[in-house]
């Protein structure tokens, strides 16, 4: 596995806190968003800002990062497809607490398949997993434009936002409609 560079955003060097359980120091950084930060329809664009206001905390065991992640998330309505603009949507204030855990054993950064907990290597410790986890676990599956968007119109694709009396003037005939599905070779 190799070792985390500890000039990368989002590691975080923690020799101040000296192992002595009790030793808390605060980050507050803004750091470029890493590739794939949320998910495919809904996520923050790539070296965009992410504001991070972190507490470390030397524990027994290991350092508990405590903190939040403020970031503008970019992403289209699954309806209409327009870009969401919806603060509510966008703006994401992710809260997440992470014990990552000495690496006296052989663990390197990755959870351990018991319990979950993250390892540090040496001083050394990598949130990025933590924050991917914190701001996905918060993002709707389905994201809208508005909760009502109504979409687009079936037959055009026109957006109904826009022009909420769209109609066709001349609607298929539902029994037409039945004859130009019928095959020659259907039962
Ligand atoms: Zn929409
Ligand atoms: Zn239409």
């Amino acid at each position: 596995m190799p070792s985390l560079d500890p000039r990368a955003p989002l590691v975080l060097d923690t020799r101040e806190l000296s192992r002595r359980p009790g030793s808390q120091r605060e980050v507050t950084r803004t750091v470029p968003a890493p590739a794939d930060l949320g998910i495919e329809v809904l996520a923050v664009p790539e070296g965009s800002p992410v504001d991070l206001d972190l507490r470390l905390e030397a524990v027994m065991e290991g350092v508990l990062v405590t903190g939040t992640a403020r970031t503008v998330l970019a992403g289209e309505c699954v309806r209409c497809l327009e870009p969401i603009t919806d603060p509510d949507v966008v703006e994401v204030d992710a809260r997440f607490q992470e014990l990552f855990v000495y690496d006296d054993d052989a663990r390197r950064g990755e959870p351990d398949p018991d319990d979950g907990t993250r390892s540090m290597e040496g001083d050394l410790l990598d949130l990025e997993p933590v924050l991917r986890d914190a701001v996905v676990l918060g993002l709707p599956f389905q994201p809208l434009c508005r909760e009502d968007c109504p979409g687009l119109c079936v037959e055009c694709g026109a957006r109904l936002a826009d022009d909420p009396d769209h109609h066709h003037d001349e609607p298929i005939d539902p029994r037409w409609q039945a004859l130009t599905t019928l095959r020659p070779d259907g039962d």
